[in-house]
């Protein structure tokens, strides 16, 4: 077993127990019918995404050049090319809401109405392949190889989950981490029912990219925060058929 499949699930399941005991908002909904459509849907994408790109994405890391060779030492090399992937991260989701075609995929993502942290996996399986062939020139210009690529991924993995994640956190505590990383409070404001909300706080792993190119968006009152998307709040669009057709509906 590899230390993503360990540490991955093991966040999850932490951050599940936490919301459990001390939620944020009080969502009228099954938890666990509710998350396992989430992860069902995470699990789907992954696999159908792995079985299109699975020799590409492992062609595109072995070629390990780009800009990030140029720097000899290993661990400089490493943090240049974490930032900057993130940074191309933080482009890919803005073009998801500001691209009617890819919203059309992503909006999958914030149709759910009960936001937490099995919400970090929600992604359409159309998104996640779109997602996964786009970085492969990414790869190769950034110089994105077998270990940074997985560094990455347990890193952004457990933001991605803490930041959807349901849990009461001490507003102070929320918004000096807000400064480094994309926090609850930030990521509830994305998944505001309102477009002018929901197109703010794109960040990934780091949330400054939202303050540099003005994205950043803050809100006093993210108790009256109406998560999820005005036209997709029927029992059957929080179902599993209804999550996989809501890119077509
Ligand atoms: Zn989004």
């Amino acid at each position: 077993m590899d230390i993503k499949t360990f540490i991955l699930p093991l966040t999850l399941i932490v951050l599940f127990v936490y919301e459990t005991a001390a939620p944020f908002y009080h969502f009228n909904v099954n938890r666990f019918r509710h998350g396992i459509v989430n992860i069902g849907a995470g699990f789907l994408s992954f696999l159908l995404a792995t079985v299109f790109f699975y020799y590409l994405v492992m062609s595109a890391l072995a070629i390990d050049k780009g800009f990030s060779s140029l720097i000899p030492s290993d661990v400089f090399k490493l943090i240049f090319a974490v930032i900057l992937f993130d940074l191309w991260m933080y482009i890919w989701h803005r073009m998801n809401h500001e691209i009617s075609f890819f919203w059309r995929f992503h909006k999958a993502h914030h149709s759910d109405t009960a936001m937490d942290v099995t919400t970090g996996l929600r992604f359409h399986p159309v998104e996640l392949i779109l997602s996964t062939g786009i970085r492969l020139p990414i790869y190769m210009l950034l110089g994105i190889n077998v270990y940074i690529i997985a560094i990455y991924e347990i890193l952004s993995g457990v933001v991605i989950f803490f930041h959807h994640s349901n849990i009461s956190l001490k507003q102070k505590l929320d918004d000096v981490l807000s400064f480094v990383i994309p926090t609850p409070r930030m990521h509830r404001v994305h998944h505001s029912h309102f477009v002018k909300e929901t197109n703010s706080n794109y960040g990934t792993l780091f949330s400054f990219w939202d303050r540099i190119f003005g994205t950043f968006n803050s809100r006093s009152d993210i108790e009256n925060i109406k998560i999820g998307l005005e036209n997709y709040r029927t029992d059957y669009d929080q179902t599993f058929t209804g999550f996989l057709k809501t890119p077509f509906n």
